[in-house]
């Protein structure tokens, strides 16, 4: 990546595609230079205790002790809650280990003493070490439901009893009329220090989509001075995790990178798109859509990957600046210098 790196940077993100990212952002980004907002329709109250998992997921890829194998939860994990709690007949279809408990049992007990979602996650991010900032989307509960041919289901009865497998037909979002976005999250959207807001290669339908319908956040984005870049977590006609392609084709779009970008373009937010090699043959079709697209190795497997995409979308963002900056009235050397 080059010396005139763009720095402070938004990073949109869900759970898994997203904390990819953002591990990569952290690395080439000085660490004061980074916000993570994530997306919290995924929360849910489960044994008396508030788990977030794309926060989770975020706070501990950034602190390096993710499970790489799973997705989610701890690295090193043990069992014995969910072991004796199955002997006592509880409920253990969510996967709860020793390590990942002791999360949401803190940030339980500081939401039970009236503190904010935010303030909780600032608490267990200093106490991981994290040096990028991670919000939750808002400090006010958004929850999804996932319309499906069997009736509604909440999200992680979707998604992880269920396996992901009634097919969809829509979603909403509990809540998300009230609720407000974090105010330290839009404010960094308009932030002139802000370079480069970056939609990651997350969920389109319930990873982003919760965190753009948050009263003014769509509006935020179109007006912000610096250029909002998605990267296709689609590669090849398939999701690399998770339900994102099975949903594009039950909700009767086409399984493809230029139909991510067609979903954030219908209402007007990319300033650039970032897709894989294997799909080099769809950048007409997004360009054709107004949105300039960078093609280059997306599928985030090792460290040095990670790097590398981060950089090169920042580099990428950094060279879409001129026309956001138009778009800003502001001349471009003044946004980049
Ligand atoms: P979740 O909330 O845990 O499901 O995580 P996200 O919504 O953040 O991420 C799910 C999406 O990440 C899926 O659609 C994946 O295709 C995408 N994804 C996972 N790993 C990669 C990767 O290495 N590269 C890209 N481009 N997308 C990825």
């Amino acid at each position: 990546m080059n010396e005139a790196l763009p720095i402070h940077c938004v990073a949109l993100s869900g759970g898994v595609g997203g904390a990819k990212l953002a591990l990569g952002l952290s690395r080439v980004l000085p660490g004061d230079a980074l916000t993570v907002v994530c997306n919290t329709a995924d929360d849910f109250d489960h044994l008396g205790l508030r788990i977030c998992p794309d926060l989770d997921t975020v706070m501990y890829t950034l602190a390096g002790i993710s499970n790489r194998v799973t997705g989610w939860g701890q690295a090193h994990e043990t069992w014995s809650f969910l072991e004796a709690l199955s002997h006592l007949g509880g409920e253990t279809w969510f996967r709860l280990g020793d390590r990942d408990l002791a999360t949401h049992v803190e940030r339980s007990r500081w939401l039970r003493a009236g503190e904010t979602l935010t303030e909780a996650t600032d608490a267990l991010c200093r106490a991981l070490g994290i040096a990028a900032r991670v919000l939750p989307m808002s400090d006010d509960p958004v929850r999804t439901i996932v319309l499906t041919e069997t009736g509604e289901l909440s999200f992680q009865h979707y998604f992880v009893r269920d396996a992901c497998e009634p097919a969809v037909s829509g979603f909403r979002f509990d809540g998300i009329d009230t609720a407000r976005p974090q105010a330290a999250f839009l404010s960094a959207l308009e932030d002139q220090a802000t370079r480069a807001i970056l939609v990651c290669p997350s969920n389109p339908f319930v990873s982003v989509d919760p965190v753009l319908a948050l009263d003014g956040v769509e509006e935020a984005l179109r007006r912000a001075a610096a250029p909002v870049v998605a990267v296709s977590p689609i590669i090849g006609g398939a999701a690399i995790k998770g339900p994102a392609a099975k949903m594009m084709a039950e909700l009767g779009m086409p399984v493809t990178a230029a139909g991510v970008a067609r979903h954030y373009q219908e209402r007007d937010l990319l300033d650039g798109f970032v897709i894989d090699d294997a799909d080099a043959g769809q950048a007409a079709e997004i360009e054709d859509l107004g949105v300039p697209t960078l093609v280059t190795g997306t599928v985030m497997e090792t460290l040095a990957d990670r790097e590398r995409l981060a950089g090169e979308t920042m580099d990428f963002a950094r060279g879409l600046g001129a026309r956001c900056g138009d778009r800003a009235g502001t001349s471009p050397p003044e946004r980049f210098a």
